[in-house]
């Protein structure tokens, strides 16, 4: 287990377990959360990552399901293709999420988390019931494992958000939170909805961004600090609330432009983490 709140990244392996995670090292970062890496999960593929994690000690604290069909476009797209909302792939979405599930445990992984797409805020809504049940049902099985399911916020309020989880009604639901999706998707305010998510955040993205500007288009993604989060009130309250799990950095561009930012993502949270705990 990692120290308490650990720093970490969000990845994929798009070189190899073993030299992306020595980057990652590298970089001062001791913990990621794995986006599915479909093409590494083989046994020989599983070999390799634990190889890697014992290399270089980083910890896999995550691995974040995703989806073939998805496309995170404009809001539209998003309600209907993100998850298990679409009643027509939800069935086979759900047996991938056993799969990524059965992965996670062979790398040691107790952490499994998805968008589950557009919760409705409305519970008379006809696709209210089939998420509640879906969500039940994948809940059921990851507890056979001794895992947990985590729900990425952003696609909804945190009120909305924290009514499904109580429908749902399970004990191994808990919540990603990721202050900028709320942002992006013009949901709801982050600094706020840590009241409302607190007894279920068991994990975070530092992730930063601004307002949508026109009806139905997502906001955008900034480097951390630059957008309308406001990081370093988001931080305070995170930790006041008792929040002490891992902060992992997610920086949705790539290459150099993607590590300098996540550098200086972490070093802004290192002054930030250390002037909370010293209040
Ligand atoms: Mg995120």
């Amino acid at each position: 287990m990692s120290a308490e709140l650990a720093l970490g990244v969000i990845t994929g392996f798009p070189m190899h377990p073993s030299k992306d995670l020595a980057r990652i090292k590298d970089m001062g970062i001791p913990t990621v959360q794995l986006q599915y890496p479909a093409a590494w999960g083989t046994p020989e593929g599983i070999q390799a990552i634990l190889d890697a994690v014992a290399e270089t000690g980083v910890e896999i604290t995550t691995v974040f399901c995703g989806f073939a069909g998805e496309s995170y476009a404009d809001i539209p797209t998003v309600q209907e293709t993100v998850g298990f909302v679409p009643v027509a792939t939800r069935e086979a979405r759900l047996a991938k999420t056993r799969e990524i599930a059965a992965f996670a445990e062979k790398i040691g992984v107790k952490r499994v988390a998805a968008h589950i797409g557009y919760v409705p805020e409305d519970h008379g809504h006809p696709l209210y019931q089939g998420m509640v049940d879906a969500v039940r049902w994948i809940c059921g099985d990851l507890k056979q494992n001794g895992q947990v399911f985590s729900l990425e916020t952003g696609q909804e309020t945190a009120a909305g958000l924290r009514r499904f989880i109580e429908d749902v009604a399970v004990d191994n639901l808990r919540v990603n939170f990721d202050p900028a999706n709320m942002i992006l998707y013009g949901n709801d305010r982050p600094i706020p909805a840590l009241d409302v998510l607190a007894p279920w955040i068991d994990g975070v993205h530092f992730k930063d961004g601004t307002w949508p500007t026109e009806p139905g288009q997502l906001g955008t993604e900034t480097p951390l600090g630059e957008g309308d989060v406001n990081i370093p009130e988001w931080t305070a309250k995170l930790l006041s609330l008792g929040y002490r799990g891992p902060l992992t950095i997610e920086r949705e561009i790539h290459g150099d432009q993607q590590r300098l930012d996540i550098l200086k993502a972490k070093a802004l949270i290192e002054g930030l983490v250390a002037e909370a705990l010293l209040k």
